[in-house]
């Protein structure tokens, strides 16, 4: 039974992470989506609004993903949880750098543990978080780069 984990903050859930969550899912048992807490980050949504977010918008059938909030060392929760893989998307060679230290890392941390890396699909290659936030705060249409029940939501949350 291979068990993944697909970790990131998810603030707000993209198109792109969708498009991950969706591969990752068909090449492993089980996947833990987990929504980091990220105290020294200023998230623009709580921990557990992005995981209402994720999982009243996009996951409630699917019993092969199951999305938690979490905190600590990832390398220790997945030891603990019987997590073998990490999977994380890589978008631009920007990437890049930051998730091979972070794989190098986990390894480290705990050795039977693997990171995956899932290729951003050509038409998500640009998006992310930062992006959409930005975009929404200054009245852009992104309706085609997040999920359509989050929309209102961020709209609220950067506008008001
Ligand atoms: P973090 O705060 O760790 O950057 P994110 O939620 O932004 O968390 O991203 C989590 C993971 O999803 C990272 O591996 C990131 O590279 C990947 N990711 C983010 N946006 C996209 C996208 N548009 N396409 C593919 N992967 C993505």
């Amino acid at each position: 039974m291979l068990k993944a984990i697909y970790p990131g903050s998810f603030d707000p859930v993209t198109n792109g992470h969708l498009d991950i969550i969706n591969r990752a899912v068909e090449l492993c048992d089980s996947l833990v989506v987990a929504v980091a807490r990220n105290s020294e980050k200023k998230n623009l949504f709580s921990a557990e609004e992005r995981i209402q977010m994720l999982s009243s918008c996009c996951y409630k059938d699917n019993n092969k993903i199951e999305i938690v909030e979490f905190g600590g060392l990832l390398a220790d929760y997945c030891v603990e949880n019987g997590i073998s893989v990490i999977v994380r998307g890589l978008r631009a060679i920007a990437d890049f750098e930051f998730e091979y230290a972070m794989a190098l890392m986990n390894k480290r941390l705990a050795p039977a543990v693997d990171t995956v890396f899932l290729i951003a699909s050509n038409e998500n290659s640009f998006v992310s978080s930062r992006i959409v936030r930005e975009v929404v705060s200054l009245d852009g249409d992104v309706s085609s780069l997040v999920p359509s029940c989050i929309l209102p939501l961020l709209k609220k949350r950067l506008r008001n």
